[in-house]
């Protein structure tokens, strides 16, 4: 075990609160010199065939693929999650976007021909897709190993250098050291700097080609404001608050089960976990009681300690101090404002292991309903139309996702349509980010720019235009010299091709004498 330093960032385990190791910030020398790294990188990268780079991607595969129980004992060391969210959300998540990018990647990143319009007839055009440089990648907590090696993967294959500074909540060196070691990974292609806020700040003084952020609304809005005096592109990944709304038309058992893990999976902590439950006024009695009597039997972090099987326990504990902090505040100001715990809530001072806790009785006023919470916490509210539920949903400064649940698709369709919002769902919740081949990204407060799918690549590349034409004797008509003879011609071709019905004759004998002004009329 590494001594508490106090000039220094303890990164803790957050079940029993033992101190794994500390970190420091990285001065402005060293990164200049990650900068210079990066820099040299980029040259080799880009001279990789794409088959070269999937080659390398093929590797941290592999490295996943054998070392599946040491990366999720780290995981678990630094986030308290429970073994089967690190599995399914951080490991296996990994092995699946590495499987659709080898095969969109290709298909993504080759020369394509462009259709050209008919005034530029005879020419070709196509887009190319280069790296932009290096990009940095700046991660938070939740899920500290998808979220440095996704974004990593995507630009790497693009061509890019990668840096990257994890979170100092759950930085996972211990991990990363190990990851180097073994995989055999391109040496320097992605630089992993271990570090706080300063760090982050130093490296953007750097001036990456790109950020691509995951964090916080308060941080993103800081981090555009560094960023636009400097012309520096962001991508970024923020909060949500999370939606679902529930009509009285659905198989009951189905729906309160996928309800309960939309709220408590990783404990709350996720952006796109449900935090707001809209239930139709017909079926909410009902589906309250057997969605308290199904979270009462979950098994929690503290209440799975004394089971021999790690897999065993659903809900894992709260990460950080600052979070346990925020959940109980956000409960506090909900019961002062009258409504109801049903289930779980605040546990004993300081205890990372918040139960799943379910409140009725909200309303927008309260923290929990209107805030991000980021912790098993589900605040419900009843409807009675349609158009209620919507409302309700989009009373929200978040777009991120959401999830409407019916039998009756044509109304569930309606309302996803109507929500405000960058994913949605439909009688599932969150899933579409488990497809690679979706966008992801949010509205609103929820960020800007979108991942994964083909802009899961396509964001870090430079999207080149290009046009190809002859080395023939004639100058374009456009060309020098004006004059107004030519101009009338223009605007004639023009007027034939865009007025309001196509004149083909007229735009060919106009077309005809433009062709043989280009061929006449140049300066010599
Ligand atoms: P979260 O609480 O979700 O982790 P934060 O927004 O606090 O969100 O932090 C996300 C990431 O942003 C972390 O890696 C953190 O170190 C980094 N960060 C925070 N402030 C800055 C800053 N001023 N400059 C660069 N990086 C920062």
């Amino acid at each position: 075990m590494i001594l508490e330093n106090l000039n220094s960032i303890a990164v803790k385990n957050p079940i029993n609160g033992e101190i794994l190791y500390n970190i420091g910030e990285i001065s402005e020398k060293e990164a200049e010199n990650i900068f210079e790294i990066a820099r040299q990188m980029e040259v080799k990268i880009k001279a990789l065939s794409l088959k070269e780079r999937i080659a390398e991607i093929d590797k941290i595969n592999k490295y996943v693929i054998d070392h599946q129980d040491f990366i999720l004992d780290c995981i678990i060391a630094e986030t308290g999650k429970s073994r089967t969210d690190g599995f399914a959300a951080e490991v296996f998540e990994v092995c699946d976007v590495i499987d659709v990018y080898k095969k969109k990647a290709p298909k993504l990143l080759k020369d394509k021909n462009i259709e050209v319009p008919i005034f530029l007839m005879g020419k070709k055009c196509q887009q190319w897709m280069e790296p932009l440089g290096t990009i940095l990648v700046i991660t938070p907590w939740n899920f500290p190993f998808y979220q440095v090696i996704v974004p990593s993967i995507l630009a790497f294959l693009a061509g890019n250098a990668v840096v990257v500074k994890p979170s100092e909540v759950t930085p996972l060196q211990p991990l990363w050291n190990h990851f180097f070691e073994h995989s055999g990974f391109m040496k320097n292609a992605v630089q992993i700097i271990i570090g706080g806020k300063e760090t982050g700040a130093k490296l953007i003084e750097q001036k990456p080609n790109k950020i691509h952020f995951t964090g916080s609304v308060r941080t993103g809005k800081k981090l555009m404001e560094i960023c636009g005096p400097k012309l520096i592109p962001i991508d970024l990944e923020l909060g949500g608050k999370d939606p679902a709304i529930v009509f009285d038309d659905i198989n009951f058992d189905r729906t309160v089960n996928g309800i309960m893990w939309g709220a408590f999976t990783n404990a709350g902590q996720n952006c796109t976990g449900i935090e707001r439950l809209y239930l139709h006024e017909n079926i909410y009695d009902k589906f309250i009681k057997e969605l308290v009597d199904k979270t009462t039997k979950l098994v929690t972090s503290s209440t799975s300690r004394n089971t021999k099987d790690p897999e065993d326990c659903d809900v894992g504990s709260i990460t950080s101090p600052f979070q346990v902090a925020i959940i109980e505040d956000h409960i506090q100001d909900a019961i002062a404002k009258g409504a109801k715990v049903i289930c779980g809530g605040i546990q004993e001072k300081g205890s990372h292991h918040i139960k799943p806790t379910i409140l009725v009785d909200c309303n927008h006023h309260m923290k929990i309903a209107s805030e991000e919470t980021f912790g098993p916490t589900l605040a419900i509210m009843k409807f009675k139309t349609e158009e209620e539920a919507i409302k309700l949903a989009n009373d929200s400064p978040y777009g991120l996702s959401a999830s409407v649940w019916s039998k009756d698709m044509a109304r569930a369709e309606r309302v996803a349509r109507k929500i405000v919002c960058g994913n949605v769902c439909i009688n599932n919740h969150m899933l579409n980010e488990a497809n690679p081949y979706l966008p992801f990204g949010g509205t609103k407060d929820s960020g800007i720019g979108r991942f994964k799918g083909d802009d899961g690549i396509l964001t870090f590349c430079n999207l080149k235009s290009v046009l190809y034409d002859k080395q023939s004797s004639m100058v374009d008509p456009h060309w020098y010299p004006y004059k107004k003879s030519k101009y009338i011609l223009l605007s004639n071709l023009m007027d034939s091709y865009f007025g309001k019905s196509k004149k083909w004759i007229k735009f060919a004998i106009n077309g005809l004498k433009i062709d043989n002004v280009g061929k006449k009329e140049q300066i010599r």
